[in-house]
This record gives structure tokens, C-alpha cells and sequence, in this order.
């Protein structure tokens, strides 16, 4: 009856059209995937469940940026604030806040369980929140971020400070002005060499890019 309905209201769902620029919440993502979804190749459908789960994920989100915005003890500057325009990256960090005469950009992660009880320090932080937090403050010329996780199955919550990385903001904006060079002529890029096999198990584009040999120009057809 109900269960139906919701699935198929799920199921109607259907991907937002690509952006023509990067997300700052796709930099840590594989290359190879990036050109897929850039060049409109097919991908795996999102079950009902899984889009059930997204939706979780936005209202914990929301949730958290509420009471933050609700604390009189926290100066919000500002909400969602979008990065300057530039032609390569685009995105919004969730909040900016003011703390003791200090600016600090905060992103706000909503996690399972399992990945929450591994986190004790910085460097047990997933790189791609890492790249995140970097280019927001990269691009927002704010020195200082937090990032706040919060457990979806228990709401316990952790925050860890990440200072800029300025290197490291050049390094990942290189890297996505030659992958639109790429993109642009059409040039599949290889299979980036630090991939875990989890990531191809979870990637929609498995099926195309496994049809594929590594580093091979899209403009051959022999490619195929
Ligand atoms: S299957 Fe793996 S290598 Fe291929 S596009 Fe997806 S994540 Fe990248």
C-alpha cells in the first residue's frame, strides 16, 4: 500500500542534469567517473532504498544546521554559502561561524556507525571530506574549518579542526583544470592508481568503464 508508493515516488526520482563545472564535493572522486558522468555516458539506476537513504542524509543535515543556526552562543555568518564564481569549481559550504573573533567554515557529515567509531583524529578522515573542507576554504579565503560528524544510528556527534592546506588546494585544482582538458578533448583518463576496490564497487559507471581498456582516447572507436 503505502511502502509501494513511497518506493515508486523514489523510484520516479531521477538524477539532477550534469553541471558543467566541478562540485567541490566531487574533487575526491575518480577521474575516470567524473568524465563519464561529465560526457552524459550511461550509468547505473539509483534503487528506491538508496535514494531513501540520500534523503535521510539531507534531513539529519538540515536538522544539525538548525540548531546550529538556533545556538546564541555561535555567530553564523553566513548559510550555504556559495564559492566565488570561477569557471572550473562551484559549490556551497554548509556554514560559515564565527568563533572568538575567529572565522571558521564548518561542513557537516552524517555518517554510519561503522565509520564513525573509526574516527579518532584528522588522519582517520575520508580524503574526499578532506579535498572539501580544503577548497571551501581555498576559494573562501577562510584559514579555518570544522568538520562535524554526526552518527546517524546513535546522533553522538564528533568535530575536528582542519587547518588550510594550501598546496594541497593548488595540487586539486590542477588536477581538475587537466581533467576538463580531457573532458573537453574527449581523452578517457586512467584508472587513477590509489583507488580502492570499494570505490568501483559502488561507481555507476562500472559497467562502461570495465568495457574499456586504461588510458585510451574516446575518439578511437577500436577503443570499445
Ligand atoms: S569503475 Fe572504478 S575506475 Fe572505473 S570509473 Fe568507476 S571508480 Fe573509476
Amino acid at each position: 500500500m503505502l511502502i509501494e508508493k513511497i518506493n515508486k515516488y523514489f523510484e520516479s526520482q531521477k538524477d539532477r542534469e550534469r553541471d558543467r563545472k566541478f562540485h567541490v564535493s566531487e574533487v575526491g572522486n575518480c577521474d575516470r567517473a567524473l568524465y563519464f558522468d561529465f560526457l552524459g555516458y550511461e550509468k547505473e539506476e539509483i534503487d528506491a532504498a538508496t535514494r531513501m537513504k540520500f534523503h535521510n542524509g539531507n534531513v539529519s543535515h538540515r536538522k544539525i544546521v538548525s540548531i546550529l543556526l538556533g545556538c546564541n552562543d555561535i555567530n553564523v555568518v553566513g548559510a550555504e554559502v556559495t564559492i566565488p564564481e570561477n569557471d572550473l569549481i562551484t559549490g556551497r559550504a554548509d556554514l560559515v561561524v564565527s568563533l572568538d573573533n575567529q572565522l571558521y567554515v564548518v561542513d557537516i557529515k552524517t555518517i554510519a556507525d561503522y565509520g564513525f567509531n573509526l574516527l579518532s583524529s584528522v588522519s582517520d578522515i575520508s580524503k574526499n571530506y578532506i579535498y572539501q573542507i580544503q577548497l571551501y576554504m581555498h576559494f573562501l579565503k577562510i584559514p579555518n574549518g570544522i568538520i562535524l560528524f554526526e552518527n546517524k544510528n546513535t546522533n553522538e556527534m564528533k568535530e575536528f579542526f582542519i587547518s588550510y592546506n594550501k598546496d594541497l588546494c593548488e595540487k586539486l585544482i590542477e588536477r581538475m583544470k587537466n581533467l576538463k582538458i580531457k573532458i573537453d578533448n574527449k581523452i578517457v583518463p586512467e584508472k587513477p592508481y590509489d583507488l580502492e576496490d570499494w570505490q568501483c564497487n559502488y561507481c555507476r559507471f562500472k559497467k562502461v568503464c570495465y568495457g574499456m581498456n586504461n588510458n585510451i582516447d574516446a575518439n578511437n572507436d577500436n577503443n570499445y
